[in-house]
């Protein structure tokens, strides 16, 4: 064995370095977090060839004294933290004083920085020599050549392309955590991003696009000096992958387990689970309530009261979620015209395609269904106006609208004070079948006596699975008997599906609960249960509806929680706005 002997400063920083910069966006990271730090309000990042080459960080921060540029390069010294008690409530975004010296290691790197009180600036160049310089108050970090010294670790960086593509994700991740900071990014000499200092809204639209932002939800909640805030996007505009899910500590960008498992919950009830949603999220909490120090690079947190968070931020984006759009509040304000007065010149007796309920139909109490055949189809009435079925103020009072017809029997039309709704009549009366079903569990679901008792022929399994499964079904508002050898007899249905082909929604069921083999199914798989119950009683495409039927359809989507999704996450509604029609039609053009 060689001798024991202390390692030299360099080797020290070197082997830090591994750590702390693992590529040039790590020293972006580093570098842009020193900025906020300095209480930059502008920021410019000069980038060359993906950041190998050179990374040039300029910001109008406080700056750092001559004498103490030596220092900022030095390992293991900081000004933000100067104890234990420091550290357990560090609000800075570093605190580990080991960035620079690790960076300066591993690069030719040049300091240059002037106080206020400084009449020019100070630069600490790859030798350490301190010299004047020109410019302005705050600091500019100018990284060449990463990894020059260090061929092992140059040969891990990936293409140009993929080196940049990194660093411009770092850059994102700070410029969402600080709208408030002006922000601009080049590549090659190329303008990549101009960020003017804005709120979330804007530079969540600068970044993500406008369309995240018209089919997001807003954020926001409050629990004593814990509070979450941002936004978080409707299921319909989910992503293949988490890229899109930018979530801040303290203003920190983290990535946690719990966090992520959180959000995925939140969803787990109107999306696909292949499918992410994407959010911006703030969480602020004291700082002494997390642990920010767990790895060098600090993109990961340990909460103190990690189970109290996880469901903090769960209810708080169910919350969000469950508002929907559907609802009056959530719909944007009115910037176009009212809708015009004259009635619309479709008559029902014109199209002959045009399905049409006799006027007795329309006006009649009780629901009534009929095939979509041409012989059940009554007889069409005289022309109506459309304008007897939309009073001007009723119209104001449901933001779904009064229905117009059907189209193919699958799509309901509506008009509302903006324009035309149009609903996929399966996949919204699907969610309310479901949330109702969910609400029904929660008491003594209400059940049905069937006038005949249905009998059902089961196949092996299938009898195996209803003998397993007996006081599920019954729990579940199914009273059943078996009967030998293969009989299943039902003798009551849960109210809710008291219209449904019941025998296809049990085959469906049991197939559910075969695949489920515990005794609390119920509250382990209760809602798989109850959406293959909710899919098998809702409406099928080709049922026509009467327009009494499809308004009662649209109110109870009114009045349903997380309706502008069905269970597998696919709209159920989308609104035409007449701004949008007459633009389709160029009308006034
Ligand atoms: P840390 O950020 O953990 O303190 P760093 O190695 O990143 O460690 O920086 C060391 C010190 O250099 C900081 O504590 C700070 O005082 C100073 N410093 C670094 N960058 C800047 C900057 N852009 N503006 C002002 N001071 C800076
Ligand atoms: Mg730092």
């Amino acid at each position: 064995m060689p001798r024991i002997q202390p390692l030299s400063n360099a080797l020290i920083n070197q082997i830090a370095a591994g750590e702390v910069v693992e590529r040039p966006a790590s020293v972006l990271k580093e570098a842009l977090e020193n900025s906020l730090d300095a209480g930059a309000t502008h920021i410019e990042v000069q980038l060359e060839q993906g950041g190998v080459r050179r990374i040039v960080i300029r910001d109008d921060g406080c700056g750092i004294a001559r004498d103490e540029l030596p220092l900022a390069l030095a390992r293991h010294a900081t000004s933000k933290i100067a104890s234990l008690d420091d550290l357990e409530q560090v609000a800075t975004m570093g605190f580990r004083g080991e960035a620079l010296a690790a960076i300066s290691s591993v690069s030719r790197t040049t300091l240059t920085s002037r106080t206020a009180d400084d009449t020019h600036a100070w630069q600490i160049g790859p030798e350490q020599e301190i010299t004047p310089a020109a410019a302005n108050c705050g600091t500019t970090l100018d990284v060449s050549d990463l990894y020059y010294n260090t061929p092992a670790r140059r040969k891990f960086l990936k293409t140009e392309a993929t080196e940049f593509a990194h660093c411009e994700g770092v850059f994102r991740r700070s410029a969402l955590a600080r709208p408030d900071v002006a922000m601009q990014l080049t590549h090659n000499g190329r303008l990549i991003h101009r960020l003017a200092a804005a709120d979330l809204k804007k530079r969540a639209a600068d970044l993500l696009g406008e369309d995240f932002l018209t089919h997001a939800r807003p954020v926001e909640a409050d629990a004593g000096l814990l509070r979450l805030s941002g936004y978080a996007s409707a299921p319909a505009f989910s992503r293949s992958n988490r890229e899109a899910q930018f979530f801040f500590v303290n203003h920190r960008f983290v990535r946690d387990k719990l966090i992520t498992h959180a959000i995925t919950q939140a969803y787990a009830d109107v999306l696909h689970n292949s499918r992410h949603p994407a959010c911006i999220l703030f969480l602020t909490l004291d700082p002494s309530a997390v642990d920010v120090n767990v790895h060098p690079a600090k993109t990961e947190v340990r909460f103190r009261e990690a189970r109290a968070i996880h469901q903090f931020v769960l209810h708080a984006l169910e919350r969000a979620l469950a508002g929907s759009q559907a609802a009056a509040t959530a719909f944007p304000a009115p910037n176009i015209a009212p809708a015009p007065a004259a009635p619309l010149n479709v008559g029902y007796g014109a199209p002959r395609s045009f399905a049409a309920p006799s006027a007795a139909v329309r006006e009649g109490s009780a629901p009534r269904y009929f095939a979509f055949a041409q012989g059940a189809r009554p007889a069409a009435a005289a022309p109506l106006p459309l304008q007897a079925e939309l009073p001007a103020t009723a119209a104001d009072d449901a933001p779904l609208g009064f229905a117009l017809g059907q189209l193919h029997g699958i799509y309901i039309l509506a008009q509302n004070r903006h324009g035309l709704v149009l609903v996929d009549m399966h996949a919204a009366h699907e969610r309310i079948l479901y949330e109702r079903l969910k609400r029904a569990l929660d008491g003594a679901p209400s059940t049905q006596r069937l006038l005949l008792p249905a009998t059902l022929r089961l196949s092996a399994r299938e009898l195996a699975t209803a003998r397993a499964h007996g006081d599920t079904l019954n729990a579940l508002g199914f009273a059943h008997q078996v009967r030998e050898p293969d009989l299943l007899v039902l003798d009551s249905a849960p109210a809710l599906l008291a219209r449904a082909p019941l025998d296809t929604l049990l085959r469906a069921l049991l197939a559910d609960l075969e695949e489920f083999p515990q005794s609390d199914v119920l509250e382990t798989r209760r809602n798989e249960i109850l959406a293959t119950m909710a899919c098998h009683g809702a409406v099928r495409a080709n049922r026509l509806l009467t327009l009494p039927e499809m308004n009662a359809l649209l109110r109870d989507m009114e009045q349903t929680e997380r309706v502008d999704q069905c269970n597998h996450g696919r709209p159920t509604w989308r609104q035409f706005s007449l701004q949008e029609l007459d633009q389709f039609f160029m009308r006034g053009q």
